[in-house]
């Protein structure tokens, strides 16, 4: 790793590493603190390592709990799948998005779909395709920092083109809090989208590892395995607690303690604040300020395919999910035994009901609605069906966000936070929570051979 010594596998300048938390970031942190010659422990509450990005196993084959794909400009996940010897799992596949509106589907994969949107006026559409070129080529975010996408885009677009396309998209993905996102959030869904395509008439090519995002996590734990760091699943621990101003102690459910020189927390902020209870306000007050998303996620596996279309945005605020993303409309059914797969996501706040909602529940209150997307669909394509929901899902970036930040030093020496409310300006995904592990793997490793003054 750049500007790190690999250090000794024995002798006292071995130090040890706690890692909480064993999804992307967590994991990649672990490999490069063994790979420098550290001792490294993971814990990981649950009892499968991988995090947001897992994958279970679905009639012969895996299939992620939340439908993932990697964007063209994901270089650093790029180079950790090189790295760990499994490039040649990674497809780059066409992507198809289509855009649901006034009870039909429009394909909306450049800027002839664009034009043909006719459920707004042609001037619309054309002020549509100028704001979304102007944005594409903006390189200087910073000026998106301190507005929200809310009166940026509504005052860009026009209140009529607004309401009917991106607001109603901002509303369904961020319910009651659409009006506080920053528009730098909104800038970086743009700007990855762009970076996806090799000119703007190409069409979009997104990232698949065939085998799911478990090819890449199992490949992780392996090398962290070889490299000698203890990963361990379900359990973590309970508090953290400073022993002599330098050092840790890391307790556990059993009540057994761990010393480690550094640990890296990579779970949910909240989290954090309560592991650590003197904190100091400042910080703490970082911690708990930020707001995240949930998300429930309904999978369906089909019988026959619901449309033609992998990524449909669903902004009518009639429909209770606001995206179909039919997985095997991007990733070969054959992979699959020819069956169809297909995920009904809704992004919402924590306290909304059907976060809490029994699945059978969920599963019914969806159901009704997918005739109205293919008039054919009959219950009995149903095979079988699945309810996940993530609480962390989607951190919300506000105006300013850049000042509420938690840095990755805590005030505390030796304590290190990675998570995805740290990734900005970009939105979360994989390929940054890679990036965070080989980051946070630097700083800690700097600063415990004695590097920059804390
Ligand atoms: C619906 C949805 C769709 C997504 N789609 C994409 C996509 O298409 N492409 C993409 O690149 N990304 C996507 N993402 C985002 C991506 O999966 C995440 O950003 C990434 O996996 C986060 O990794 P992480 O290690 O930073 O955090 P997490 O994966 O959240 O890992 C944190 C880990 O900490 C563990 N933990 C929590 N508390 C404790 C504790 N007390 N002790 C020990 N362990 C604990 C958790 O169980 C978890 O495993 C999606 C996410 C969601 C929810």
């Amino acid at each position: 790793m750049a500007g790190v010594a690999a250090g000794e596998r024995t002798g006292q300048n071995r130090k040890h590493i706690g890692v909480v938390g064993g999804g992307i970031a967590g994991l990649t942190a672990a490999l490069r603190f063994a790979q420098a010659g550290q001792r490294v422990t993971l814990w990981e509450r649950s009892d499968r390592l991988g995090g947001q990005a897992a994958a279970f196993p679905v009639d012969g084959a895996h299939l992620e709990y939340f439908y993932h794909h990697l964007f063209q400009s994901d270089r650093e996940i790029v180079a950790l799948i090189e790295e760990l010897g499994i490039a040649d799992h990674l497809m780059w596949l066409p992507s198809n998005v289509g855009y649901f509106a006034d009870g039909r589907i429009y394909p909306l994969n450049g800027a002839l779909d664009l034009l043909r949107l006719r459920f707004i006026p042609l001037i619309d559409r054309v002020r549509i395709g100028l704001v979304t070129a102007y944005l594409q080529r903006v390189r200087r975010w910073e000026k998106f920092e301190r507005i929200t996408a809310d009166a940026w885009l509504r005052r860009a677009l026009g209140q009529r083109a607004y309401d009917r396309t991106l607001g109603a998209q901002l509303r369904a993905k961020f319910g009651r809090y659409y009006d506080q996102v920053a528009m730098v959030w909104f800038w970086g869904k743009i700007w990855l989208r762009t970076t996806s395509r090799r000119s703007p008439l190409d069409n979009e090519k997104l990232g698949y590892i065939r085998g799911s995002f478990n090819v890449l996590i199992d490949a992780l734990v392996e090398c962290c395995r070889r490299e000698g760091a203890d990963l361990r699943t379900g359990s973590g621990p309970t508090a953290l607690r400073q022993t002599d101003g330098e050092c840790w102690t890391v307790v556990l459910d059993d009540r057994s303690e761990v010393h480690c020189d550094a640990v890296v927390v990579t779970t949910p902020s909240p989290i954090l604040a309560r592991l650590v209870p003197n904190l100091p306000e400042a910080y703490r007050a970082k911690l708990t300020g930020l707001t995240y998303e949930a998300a429930a996620v309904a999978l369906l596996q089909l019988s026959r395919p619901l449309s033609a279309i992998y990524w449909l945005n669903v902004a009518d605020p009639d429909v209770p999910f606001t995206g179909i993303i039919e997985h095997t409309n991007f990733v070969d059914p054959a992979e699959y035994g020819g069956k169809r797969f297909v995920y009904l996501s809704k992004y919402l706040e924590p306290d909304h009901p059907y976060f809490t909602l029994p699945e059978a529940e969920l599963i019914e209150t969806y159901l009704p609605y997918l005739k109205r997307i293919n008039p054919d669909f009959d219950p009995s394509w149903i095979e079988r069906w699945w309810v996940f929901r993530e609480r962390s899902a989607q951190p919300i970036v506000t105006p300013n966000y850049r000042e509420k930040l938690p840095e990755h030093r805590t005030p505390l020496a030796n304590l290190y936070l990675a998570n995805t409310s740290q990734i900005y300006p970009e939105d979360r995904g994989t390929n940054y929570s890679v990036r965070l592990g080989n980051r946070i793997a630097e700083m800690v490793l700097t600063d415990l051979a004695g590097g920059p003054a804390r």
